[in-house]
């Protein structure tokens, strides 16, 4: 089961991802972790990736698209695998097109966790956080006992720069400019499935259960 998860900022997408790694048992393939496991076993494509992120560079497709291939060709994707994070474009969705072929594999599903926009918002702006021990309020689905004070270790909360409305708006609209053109290019091959991410968790996931069981049944 080949699956590419995509999702808005603040649309529960890490913790669908957690909860489909633990229940199918394959491996979460996120970019960050790909960059990361590259740099630190020292292969070429990592220490030209090294490179161009100290210099502060974005890291150019070819060395990108050639640490996804290094990854999806280990054993442990044999099965299957949760991608996250990649393709961001439509060159690097062809790219994958080409790595899965060479690979004897394809593309089966894309997960769309679709939340309206103005939702999204209200979940990020409600945000606080304690400074102290991390935990996470929400001033309207998931307020603390006393307003505006941690629970657990009673510090004041406060509202992190990212979380501030303007931000969430732009991230949004970045995000929609960068992934609609490769949903739309995965939807030229009826791969996606769209999930209504605008409920609890829960709900969320028994859909993305459903959807991936229907398909790992095939
Ligand atoms: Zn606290």
């Amino acid at each position: 089961m080949n699956v590419i998860l995509v999702g808005p900022p603040g649309a529960g997408k890490g913790t669908q991802a957690e909860t489909i790694v633990e229940h199918f048992k394959i491996p979460h393939v996120s970019t960050g972790d790909m960059f990361r496991d590259a740099v630190r076993q020292g292969t070429e494509l990592g220490k030209r990736a090294q490179e161009y992120m100290n210099a502060g560079k974005l890291v150019p497709d070819e060395v990108t698209i050639g640490i996804v291939k290094e990854r999806l060709s280990q054993p442990d994707c044999d099965k299957g695998f949760l991608l996250d994070g990649f393709p961001r474009t439509v060159v690097q969705a062809e790219a994958l097109d080409g790595i899965m072929e060479s690979l004897g594999k394809k593309i089966e599903i894309v997960v769309n966790i679709a939340v309206p926009d103005e939702i999204i918002v209200e979940r990020i702006v409600g945000r606080r956080s304690c400074k102290k021990c991390n935990t996470v309020y929400h001033t309207k689905f998931n307020p603390p006992k006393v307003e505006g004070i941690c629970d657990k270790c009673g510090e004041p909360l406060f509202q992190r720069a990212d979380d501030q409305e303007a931000t969430a708006v732009q991230r949004l609209r970045v995000y929609a400019e960068q992934t609609n053109p490769v949903l739309d290019f995965y939807a030229q091959k009826g791969v996606v499935k769209d999930i209504d991410g605008n409920r609890a968790r829960a709900a969320v996931w028994e859909d993305v259960k459903k959807v991936l069981e229907s398909y790992d049944n095939n």
